[in-house]
């Protein structure tokens, strides 16, 4: 399972290359309205991050943990940031040990009514710039297969539909074993 799981996050890597986020500046920061949208990780992803930092915050939802983001720079008045974003030299810091919720973004897994739904945000300009049909198979054959296998595990992944995230594919049925 870890080994697709690497095969999984490689593919999606390729499709949102480092280079683009460096460029784009825009992801791991919050505005007042969007702070729901921190990362969570598992209890093992925590656990590996708190080696590293030792005084990063969590806090407790459900079998998850969000990370508390904190007060950015000035020069991003009114914006939270990840605790784990250099914001000099625009990156992760800990890339390699980012949480599922990193790696699977721009895609979401939410609820809307009684459905599960994949969903893709409107704040990735890189990941939508490709044809609707590629995004569609893509999610079809990669997101979603990981995705599931999560939120088997971990239901709290699992938020209410919002931001008006482009809805890719249907999974309620994937989720009922
Ligand atoms: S863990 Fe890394 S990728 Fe995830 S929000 Fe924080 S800085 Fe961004």
């Amino acid at each position: 399972m870890k080994k697709n799981n690497k095969t999984t996050k490689k593919l999606l890597s390729s499709l949102l290359k480092s280079k683009n986020c460096m460029s784009c500046k825009s992801c791991c920061k919050f505005g007042e309205n969007d702070c729901f949208d921190a990362p969570m990780f598992t209890e093992g992803e925590k656990e590996n991050i708190l080696k590293k930092f030792n005084n990063a915050k969590f806090k407790k939802i459900g079998k998850l943990w969000k990370v508390v983001i904190v007060r950015g720079p000035n020069k991003h008045t009114f914006r939270y940031i990840c605790p784990f974003y250099n914001d000099k030299e625009y990156k992760c810091m800990v890339y390699d040990i980012r949480p599922f919720d990193c790696s699977t973004w721009p895609f979401y897994i939410m609820k809307l009514h009684d459905k599960v739904i994949i969903t893709l945000s409107k704040d990735c300009p890189v990941i939508l710039n490709n044809k609707l049909d590629f995004l569609l198979e893509f999610t079809e054959k990669i997101v979603a297969p990981y995705m599931i296998k999560y939120a088997l595990k971990y239901p709290d992944l699992i938020t209410p539909y919002r931001n008006k995230a482009v809805i890719l594919l249907d999974v309620t049925d994937k989720l009922k074993s």
